[in-house]
């Protein structure tokens, strides 16, 4: 064996221990699994701490680097490297001036979360005027569903509370020390180090992107916002007569932060309801996934997908085991994914669906990408959140589809979902597609702003100013639905300079999806789809970029256009491609299912419910293991208290 070869050897069998034990615990202690949870808890923290000190240690990636340049080994072994260098680079810094610094931001960073942690956040009641403590998600959800105006107001003030409270805890020091490491590094600003480091495009050429959908989105958004503003107006008039005597009215401004959403949410999600059944949501998945040809070469997936006491909050998908071939034998992905449903909600069997074919999507990509070592399929940095967040992305935008809904979205009875509900959902949603966008891209924007303030303007005030002035730009109302800084992603280290991704993605989604739309005229059951993501998007993995994966399926590096076109399309131009989409549908074959063993994932699937085994396709296939799972969701919904 020559060094290179012993070299790229040990580096990933150290590196597959290391994170392996921390994917594990991270996963036993977020289930809440473990009989001893604190003792789990604390030995998840220790795993990750271990896997950190390899990844960041800066002799390794001197040395690496400096074996990059001397020219040993085979093309495969450098490429190999290649991946390795990558993946130090973006955790390591070689510099130790850079390293002091950096390290005195983790903690500065740390004693901020502790701050806002420990910050009594609530909302003041408007009537009896006492301070009642509510944490961010409840006062948002306050925003969007409580009838009582004074009290939404209160509880986005409430959430305005937490700008002024990190700007006078730290957050401006954080960020003068971020641009200064960024500069050190040799980058314009912090964010311009991130995406560079991270999504491997310089922060210039991102925003050239960025702007372009920004400016092309503007006019129809604010005719958008100005017909939403004169309906709603009209509706509150006083002796107005309205059509249903229960709508929803503001008496201040419709457009005002603590209004507009609330005005906006329809009853569209009740309509809905009766066609998304909890309890179909798996077959569902394995179907329209096995129909658009995707297979997961040997997976194993693990799915923990209903609410319980203990269990984390949020839904994920972590990869503890990377797909690769070690010496040339495959070695097949060990993924797991939860969500939080409630059987029986409303709207929760929809939102089932949608964490399946969105972490289904994570997983097809995991899954399929066929390096030589495991730093080219593992999910974090330098793999890009863009490029990761297409994958998932398109495949859940697939249920809002037309044909997708007539096809799989039946009642209890097997009645496909009305065109006129679709229709309804599309008059609901497609007017202010192009706001959604806007608002997705409103964190960006301020954070690009705030990194490029000088640092004598760097106050609370002329802070507050400009993210104002981002905010009434990008999303038409006196300030953003969401106050930018109470977003929890700009304090962190590892998630600020950060949600730029999703609105890449966002715009990736439609260029594939239009790609496959002109060469093929549909997406729901093509075959074709799945094995083109593979060779295209899926297979290199972190070893190619973002751009590079989308050149090599549609021809063209990422650009604004499809998206732009979905936003600024007409209610009557999106009816008329849904009814044109269900017609052209029913000349197609359909994913034939009548043959009990039709859905062939290549996975080993089983759904869990913390320790108990739910279902599993091992010893059995796919359509028993669903009507397993069906049965078992029928049975909670009728335990479920009412
Ligand atoms: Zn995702």
């Amino acid at each position: 064996m020559t060094s290179l070869a012993a070299t790229l050897r040990d580096l990933r069998d150290r590196y597959i221990a290391l994170h392996e034990s921390k994917e594990d615990l991270f996963w036993s202690a977020k289930m809440g699994l473990a009989a001893d949870v604190e003792a789990t808890s604390r030995a998840a923290a220790e795993a990750e701490i271990a896997l950190n000190r390899f990844l960041q240690d800066p002799e390794m990636l001197s040395r690496l680097r400096k074996t990059a340049t001397d020219g040993s080994g085979d093309a495969s072994e450098r490429r190999t490297l290649q991946g390795w260098v990558a993946m130090f680079a973006a955790n390591a810094i070689d510099d130790p001036q850079a390293r002091a610094l950096s390290e005195r931001i983790v903690e500065a960073e740390a004693a901020l979360e502790r701050a806002r942690g420990a910050m009594p956040l609530g909302y003041l009641d408007p009537v009896s005027g006492e301070h009642v403590l509510a944490g961010s998600n409840k006062l948002a959800l306050m925003m969007r569903t409580d009838p009582d105006e004074a009290r939404r107001r209160a509880a986005f003030e409430g959430l305005r509370s937490i700008e002024t409270f990190v700007l006078e805890n730290g957050f401006l020091e954080i960020v003068k020390m971020r641009n200064a490491l960024g500069r050190m590094l040799g980058y314009e600003d912090y964010y311009d180090w991130r995406t560079s480091v991270v999504e491997r495009m310089p922060k210039r050429d991102l925003f050239r992107v960025l702007d372009d959908l920004a400016a092309r989105t503007a006019e129809g958004t604010r005719a958008a916002l100005d017909a939403f503003a004169r309906t709603h107006a009209a509706k509150a008039a006083p002796g107005e007569a309205t059509m249903d005597g229960a709508a929803k009215q503001a008496t201040t401004s419709p457009t005002a932060p603590w209004n507009f959403g609330f005005l906006r949410a329809g009853a569209i999600t009740r309509e809905l309801d009766p066609y998304f059944p909890f309890d179909q949501a798996l077959s569902r998945w394995g179907r329209s996934f096995a129909a658009l040809g995707v297979t997961y070469r040997g997976a194993t997936l693990t799915l923990d997908l209903v609410d319980r006491v203990g269990k984390y909050e949020n839904g994920f998908m972590h990869g503890p085991g990377p797909a690769f071939f070690a010496d040339g034998e495959w070695r097949p992905a060990r993924i797991n994914f939860t969500a939080n449903a409630v059987p029986g909600a409303i709207g929760s069997g929809l939102r089932a669906t949608e964490t399946l074919f969105h972490e289904g999507g994570h997983a097809a990509h995991f899954a399929n990408i066929l390096g030589d070592a495991p730093c080219f399929s593992q999910e974090f940095a330098p793999t890009s959140v863009a490029y990761a967040e297409t994958q998932s992305m398109f495949m859940d935008s697939l249920l809002g589809d037309a044909d997708w809904r007539v096809r799989y979205a039946l009642d209890a009875s097997g009645q496909p979902m009305p065109m006129a509900l679709i229709e309804a959902a599309i008059r609901e949603s497609q007017p202010l597609r192009g706001w959604d966008v806007r608002a997705l891209m409103t964190v960006p924007f301020a954070e690009r702003a705030l990194y490029e303030l000088p640092e004598d303007e760097l106050t609370p005030e002329r802070v507050l100013e400009t993210i104002r002035g981002v905010e009434r730009e990008l999303q038409g109302l006196d300030a953003a639905v969401r106050p930018v800084l109470a977003v929890p992603h700009l304090l962190s280290g590892g998630s600020s300079a950060y949600y730029h991704g999703y609105v890449l993605a966002e715009m990736a989604v439609y260029q594939t999806r239009a790609f496959f739309l002109a060469r093929d005229g549909y997406l729901t059951d093509n075959p074709r789809i799945g094995p083109d993501l593979a060779r295209a998007y899926w297979a290199p993995g972190n070893a190619a970029t973002f751009d590079e994966t989308l050149r090599a399926l549609t021809g063209s590096g990422l650009s604004a256009d499809a998206l732009v076109d979905a936003c600024n399309r007409s209610v009557d131009a999106s009816i008329a491609l849904a009814h044109a989409s269900v017609e052209a549908q029913r000349t197609r074959p359909r994913f034939e299912d009548a043959a009990h063993d039709a859905v062939q994932l290549d996975a080993s699937v089983r759904v869990i419910h913390g320790t108990h085994l739910v279902c599993t396709t091992d010893g059995s296939d796919f359509a028993t293991a669903a009507s397993r799972f069906a049965e078992w969701v029928r049975g909670l919904v009728a335990a479920r208290p009412s």
